[in-house]
């Protein structure tokens, strides 16, 4: 459970509003020392050259929750160029649609954004709504932004937070609330539906029921997201902890099949359930991992997801007359080049993933010269801890995993007699 601050909550009224709602420190509890000093150095030199200049978005909104913020952005009314001639040498400009400066400190980046106004917008064929870029005031920024709990400011030289769109109140109610009209947010950026599921997954937070109702019926609109988003997207769904509450909702409200479209009919076909578990367990193994700070891979997890598509369609091949060996092969090159054309899994991740399917027939050897290249190969454990995953599917499995289990347990010396086929015991008694 993510721990609020209990502090008493203002009850604003609910309108846009071109004055934000001001909460000072006595109530609010930050300090300047919870933010990232680089950040702060960037807010105070912004404000010394007269600009107005704010810490926004999620670092407000985690340290409200008691989390500790992935990075800090500042949104300024200076422009980018401004902001330049500010920094200097450690800035850069970066984008060419929407200019952002990077101020450099040695490896770290400070963000800052000029402040967005209301673009004019166009609709595409689509009926997506595309805003045009253009600077504007901050209340229009705040506007701009996708829930009301990202869509604060924190003045550190004045310790106050300004809040357009009662984004404090609904910390504290832990709800999660699209700013304006939920239809045409999402249809303007629909990939604000996976930011849904993934910040009431990572804040334990209720979705508010205007926002909520859209959701599972605007699934379609994700089709069109480009797949290099949505693979930065499912990184942030899968692997910062909140697996689980992530892959639960996304089933939930029926997004899932967005964004893996062969997997979701292959649990749908009959007698799912041990995959379901399989998925399940596989989410909160990876959240486990994260949480005690053991590595994780995208690589095992897209596995995981994927698996039930590649088994389905194994099996699709060797009803066809494959032989088991091809008929995987063959399988893992259908699922995965299906699947990068949603979700652009880089070869990093897709290469290594193929390899601990390909390592799983081999654990059927458990002696000889296959089983002991299989213990000595470099993803052994990887491809190990997804047979344990396998035997959550399938129960019959369990044996097998429990035998490879054992072997790990014994020493050295042990383990080599175990792993000798009865020829090589042979051999080396002959000797
Ligand atoms: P985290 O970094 O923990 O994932 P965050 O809120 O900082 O959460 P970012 O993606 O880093 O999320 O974006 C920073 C801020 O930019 C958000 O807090 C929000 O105000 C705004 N923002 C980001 N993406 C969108 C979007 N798709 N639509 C509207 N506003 C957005
Ligand atoms: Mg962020």
């Amino acid at each position: 459970m993510v721990g609020c601050r209990a502090i008493e909550v203002p009850v604003a009224p609910r309108k846009i509003t071109q004055s934000a709602h001001i909460i000072h420190a006595d109530q609010h509890g930050l300090k300047a020392e919870d933010f990232d000093r680089h950040a702060l150095s960037v807010v105070y030199r912004l404000q010394k050259h007269g600009f107005a200049a704010y810490l926004v978005g999620g670092c407000i909104r985690d340290l409200l929750c008691g989390l500790e913020p992935k990075d800090f952005d500042v949104a300024t009314d200076a422009t980018p160029e401004e902001a330049k001639a500010v920094f200097k040498r450690s800035c850069r400009l970066i984008g060419r649609r929407f200019r952002l400066a990077h101020i450099h400190f040695g490896r770290d980046v400070i963000e800052v954004a000029t402040f967005r106004g209301n673009g004019r917008v166009h609709e595409s064929e689509k009926g997506r709504l595309i805003t045009e870029n253009v600077y504007g005031p901050m209340h229009e920024d705040a506007a701009r932004r996708d829930f009301s709990v990202n869509a604060m400011y924190f003045d550190p030289s004045e310790l106050t937070i300004h809040d357009y769109h009662q984004g404090y109140e609904d910390v504290h109610a832990k709800r999660l609330r699209l700013v304006g009209d939920p239809g045409a947010r999402y249809r303007e950026d629909p990939v604000r539906l996976l930011r849904a599921v993934r910040f009431a997954a990572k804040l334990n937070f209720q979705i508010e029921a205007d926002t909520l109702a859209p959701i599972s019926g605007l699934g379609d609109l994700l089709d069109d997201v480009p797949a290099a988003r949505l693979f930065d997207e499912s990184l942030k769904l899968f692997m910062k902890g909140h697996a689980a509450a992530s892959y639960r909702s996304l089933d939930q409200h029926d997004l899932l099949r967005h964004l893996f479209p062969d997997t979701v009919p292959a649990l749908e076909v009959a007698d799912n359930n041990g995959l379901q578990r399989m998925l399940a367990e596989a989410m909160a193994n990876t959240d486990e991992r994260i949480r005690v700070g053991k590595p994780t891979t995208p690589a095992f997890l897209f596995g995981v997801l994927l698996w039930p598509a590649l088994e389905r369609q194994a099996a699709a091949n060797r009803q066809q007359g494959m032989k088991p060996l091809p008929a995987a092969e063959l399988a893992a090159d259908k699922v995965i080049s299906r699947q990068v054309s949603r979700i652009s899994i880089p070869r990093r991740f897709s290469v290594p993933m193929r390899e601990i399917w390909s390592l799983q027939p081999r654990f059927n050897s458990r002696q000889g010269k296959r089983a002991q290249r299989l213990y000595n190969h470099p993803r052994f454990r990887a491809a190990y801890d997804f047979l344990l995953l396998r035997a959550v599917a399938d129960p019959r499995l369990q044996n097998l995993a429990d035998w490879w289990t054992e072997l790990q347990e014994l020493d050295p010396d042990e383990r080599r007699e175990r792993l000798r086929s009865p020829a090589q015991r042979r051999a080396a008694g002959a000797r």
